[in-house]
């Protein structure tokens, strides 16, 4: 079944009081849509914000993870850490990981199927730069990424796997993928998805877009029949905004 979902990427926002004050005015707001509910707090709060949202239907889930079961790689968080505090679901291949920790798709493949084994689900994340689109490459470079780090999975952990399109150059900046660019591309996805899996995969896979949704332009660009929801970045730090565009799909 293809889910709606709206997941907050807070990024390296917030500490552990405005973690429980942003917690508290989520838990207080109104969610009129069946869109189901994620966000993405810091590493360092992960435990308390899963605490917190225990009884509710928020999930908690994490920003990224180590491709390594444990070991020495100092600094890093891995998956049996993650679901040992209660998170079982952690996105990967935000694009600023790959821009500024040099996350390749050979890296994002060994983290997927890393999480997977775990049980895990995934928010993989992919989107062109803005020299991409401007050379009419877009398309060829999403599918790209897709294949290098997914294609090696069968239909089966696939399922496991949210789809995230984010094109870089939308990613708070103030701009966005018009409806028509968003749903062509998501469109494309679901296409490349179906050619390699079947229609049934595809159809049931959700794609989420992201970059610069806001409670004005949420609707518009959740009506499209291929966007199954958002990650949302600067959005998602203020409950009314965040639950706007919950509340929009
Ligand atoms: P933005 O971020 O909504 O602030 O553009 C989206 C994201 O990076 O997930």
């Amino acid at each position: 079944m293809r889910r709606k979902i709206v997941a907050g990427n807070w990024k390296m926002n917030n500490d552990l009081p405005r973690t429980q004050g942003l917690i508290t005015d989520l838990k207080n707001a109104k969610k009129t849509s069946d869109a189901e509910v994620m966000i993405a707090p810091a590493y360092v709060n992960l435990y308390h914000a899963f605490e917190e949202l225990r009884e509710s239907d928020i999930e908690v889930i994490a920003q990224n993870m180590h491709f390594a079961e444990n070991g020495a790689y100092t600094g890093e968080v891995s998956a049996d850490m993650l679901k040992s505090v209660g998170i079982s679901t952690v996105i990967l291949g935000h694009s600023e990981r790959r821009a500024y920790y040099n996350e390749t798709d050979a890296d994002l493949a060994k983290k997927v199927d890393m999480a997977l084994s775990k049980k895990m689900e995934v928010v993989f994340c992919f989107g062109e730069e803005l020299k991409d689109r401007q050379a009419g490459n877009h398309e060829a470079v999403v599918k790209s990424q897709i294949k290098n780090a997914l294609f090696h999975l069968d239909a089966d952990a696939l399922k496991h796997i949210i789809l995230a399109y984010e094109p870089v150059w939308a990613i708070g900046t103030g701009e966005t993928a018009t409806p028509e660019q968003a749903q062509e591309m998501h469109k494309a996805i679901r296409k490349m998805i179906a050619d390699k899996y079947g229609d049934d995969t595809a159809d049931n896979i959700s794609i989420l877009y992201g970059g610069s949704v806001k409670p004005n332009n949420a609707q518009e660009i959740f009506s499209n029949p291929d966007v199954d929801g958002g990650l949302i970045g600067g959005a998602s730090l203020k409950a009314d905004d965040f639950f706007a565009i919950v509340n929009a799909i």
